[in-house]
């Protein structure tokens, strides 16, 4: 059964209110007993249990009673609280078309009141993994939904902080707008991911802006490390955007050099593929590129002017620290392990399969929130920014 979009305009405060419950009682418990989600929500009437039936009813919780009786958040539960948020700051009021479906994160535009534009990102991080997670069920069920609201959560954290400072410092990056929870909401970006460009009319003024962006982004201590046709966007006057930024590391990361050396390799291996350039002709006396070449063509991490640390102060400014960082990226290791141990076990169960199909496009496509509708459903403020799962306790 798939939720009627609609559904969001008609949840009532009091749902919002132990839809929040649940997300507050996550921070401590897998599944929130019941009586939790009661004494948090403190409904000025009571009748939790009726309104936890109804959030169950439209997939924004799921039942489980195997230990005690309780609740979970969904994806779309999170979806959902995350999009009020937004909407109550005005941020934008309607959801419209899904515009991407990456690994990790579902995209859709969203629409202010003036009718601009916008675009949404979902994070969804570990989904390409949560069936394999999730047949570990009896110790990893519960928890493993846990952690992917929470990695999520740090994963929208970061892309938004990234986006904003490397925006600031002139890089051709989306304008970020807000964060909340696992969503970012950043302008929309004309054009197509440079994987879906047939023909280009400068193909090696292309090659070099790219090129001479990952080379800026170095000297400015940054390693995008997903840096493709997949995550390079081109507008119709071949002007070049860079997206999709949670897996961002230091150039003082370990790894550095071998993140450096695959980013250029993708590019340099793309258009040697699509566009048949051959790379001899760039060496030494290329034009934008201001760094040693290699006898092939590519540039050399040793040889750029280094400033790791040069951004730490715009991203601490965002909201997203050295520590979130050094988490996230311990977090998405340890579940990568779990990943590779579980990925030859079995499927996950018919209502796990439902939690990850609910999460699906149509029941987010098309959502228009009046003014009116929004006042409606706005909830209390104090029990939504200010406590998210994942926070410390
Ligand atoms: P993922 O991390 O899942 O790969 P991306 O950020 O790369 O997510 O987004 C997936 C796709 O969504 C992109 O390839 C692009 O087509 C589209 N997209 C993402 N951000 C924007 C944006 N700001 N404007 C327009 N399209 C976007
Ligand atoms: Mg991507």
């Amino acid at each position: 059964m798939k939720l009627d979009v609609n559904v969001l305009r008609y949840l009532s405060k009091d749902d919002f209110r132990v839809l929040t419950a649940v997300e507050m009682g996550m921070r401590n418990h897998e599944i929130v007993p019941c009586e939790l989600i009661d004494r948090i929500a403190r409904l000025k009437h009571g009748g939790t249990y009726k309104v936890l039936k109804n959030l169950l009813k439209h997939k924004l919780v799921h039942h489980d009673s195997s230990k005690y009786d309780g609740f979970r958040l969904t994806y779309l539960g999170y979806d959902f609280l995350a999009i009020k948020t937004l909407v109550n700051r005005g941020i934008f009021n309607g959801v419209g078309r899904q515009i991407g479906v990456g690994k990790e994160s579902d995209i859709f535009e969203v629409v202010k009141e003036d009718g601009t534009v916008l675009a949404m990102k979902l994070h969804r991080l570990g989904r390409v993994s949560f069936r394999a997670v999730k047949s570990k069920r009896d110790y990893l069920r519960h928890r493993s939904s846990y952690n992917w609201l929470y990695l999520s959560r740090l994963a929208a954290l970061k892309e938004f902080a990234f986006m904003k400072a490397l925006e600031e410092h002139g890089f051709p990056v989306p304008q970020a707008v807000d964060c909340n929870r696992h969503c970012v909401i950043m302008s929309l970006v004309p054009g197509y991911p440079l994987v879906q460009v047939r023909e280009l009319q400068n193909p090696d003024v292309v090659f070099e802006t790219i090129i001479a962006a990952v080379i800026r982004l170095a000297e400015h201590g940054l390693i995008h490390c997903d840096f493709n046709e997949f995550n390079i966007m081109i507008d119709d006057d071949e002007k070049v955007t860079i997206i999709d930024f949670p897996q961002m590391v230091s150039v003082s990361h370990p790894n550095a050099q071998m993140y450096f050396d695959r980013d250029v390799e993708c590019i340099y291996k793309f258009f040697a593929k699509r566009y048949n350039m051959s790379f001899e002709e760039y060496e030494n006396d290329s034009d934008g590129l201001e760094v040693e070449i290699d006898e092939v063509g590519r540039p050399q991490f040793s040889e750029i002017n280094k400033n790791s640390g040069f951004l730490d102060k715009e991203l601490a400014a965002s909201g997203f620290t050295r520590k979130d960082q050094d988490e996230l990226e311990k977090l998405i290791e340890g579940e990568l392990e779990k990943q590779s141990d579980s990925d030859d076990e079995g499927t996950a169960d018919e209502e796990d399969e439902e939690d990850i199909n609910n999460t699906n496009v149509k029941q987010l496509e098309s959502l228009d929130l009046s003014k009116e509708d929004v006042n409606h459903q706005a909830g209390d403020d104090k029990h939504d920014d200010n406590h998210q799962v994942g926070d410390e306790p």
